[in-house]
């Protein structure tokens, strides 16, 4: 009988300690979950945050962007890029065919920009364009197997852009000469493949770039010379700095950079390249908030557009 009630204790004591183990681990798991959706709606905060218009006086929003934008804004300004310049020049550009920009007289002129394709992810850019009704810019490279999409770009209207034929910074930087023949090489490439003349250009790695062995002021007097316009950048979606991006962060990059520029042409630097999978998946987002300001049109660059300079020469 003694041992019947010693056994029934124990018994007891060990669903009341069982209960107290489990009730503790409910309640770390809940403080998880918490911990979350806090992280999640403080991104949500600061993403609406940067949707709307920033005050210049309100240092708070100002400061939020700068902790969240990794590092692309930094001090009201655009970390990647020198002095940005607006140059206005009068050069005539061959490339897409769209409506006068007079109609879009006061708002701001919003350039999407995609580098170093044609990739494996050129048709889904493409496709996410289509549906929503947008023209885009595409500087492209010279790659093989990808003649279907050089063509596609320029049947569907987007502006077509010269980035180098090789893109390697040692050959294409490596003498004025060797700029020169890269150029003529993507200049004729493109030209047999899709029949467009190109006249723009964005040079690898910006016209502020540190890899060049020949003086960049040399590279941009020899395309004003051939009636070639280069476009830098004033935002960057910060797709092909530092490692792994995600769509968010992306996202947030472009959104907070466009709220925080006060310009009337803002020409953002996407990445159309293998292992871009996430800016794929962030352009509709991006696209939808920008269609969604008033006083924002998006539009492909074409000879109207004011020049985006990191850097100005001297004609
Ligand atoms: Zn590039």
């Amino acid at each position: 009988m003694q041992d019947d009630k010693y056994k029934k204790l124990i018994a007891v004591m060990i669903c009341v300690g069982c209960i107290c183990v489990l009730s503790v681990f409910c309640s770390l798991l809940q403080l998880q979950n918490i911990k979350h959706m806090e992280n999640r709606m403080s991104f949500m905060e600061n993403m609406l945050l940067a949707m709307n218009r920033i005050d210049p006086g309100d240092k708070s929003a100002e400061e939020v962007i700068r902790m969240n934008v990794d590092g692309s804004v930094q001090d009201g300004r655009i970390a990647d890029s020198s002095d940005v310049v607006e140059v206005e020049q009068d050069i005539h550009m061959s490339g897409a065919s769209y409506a006068s920009e007079d109609e879009y007289e006061g708002k701001t002129k919003i350039c999407l920009t995609f580098d170093d394709g044609p990739s494996v992810y050129t048709d889904d850019i493409l496709d996410i364009l289509d549906k929503y009704g947008v023209k885009a810019t595409f500087f492209v490279n010279g790659r093989e197997g990808y003649d279907e999409q050089y063509r596609r770009i320029v049947a569907e209207g987007h502006s077509l852009g010269m980035h180098s034929y090789t893109h390697d910074y040692s050959k294409v930087y490596a003498d004025l000469d060797s700029f020169a023949d890269d150029l003529y090489q993507l200049h004729t490439y493109l030209y047999e493949l899709t029949g467009v003349d190109c006249e723009l250009y964005r040079f690898p790695g910006g016209s502020s770039n540190n890899a060049s062995k020949v003086d960049m002021e040399r590279c941009i007097q020899y395309l004003n010379a051939k009636g070639i316009r280069y476009f830098d950048w004033n935002v960057s979606s910060g797709d092909a700095s530092g490692g792994y991006k995600s769509a968010d962060t992306i996202a947030f990059n472009v959104l907070s950079q466009i709220k925080a520029l006060d310009a009337d042409t803002i020409v953002v630097l996407f990445h159309d390249a293998s292992g871009k999978s996430t800016t794929v998946e962030a352009l509709p987002f991006i696209i939808e908030k920008i269609q969604a300001m008033d006083n924002a049109v998006l539009l492909p660059i074409t000879d109207e557009t004011d020049a985006i300079h990191h850097i100005s020469v001297s004609e």
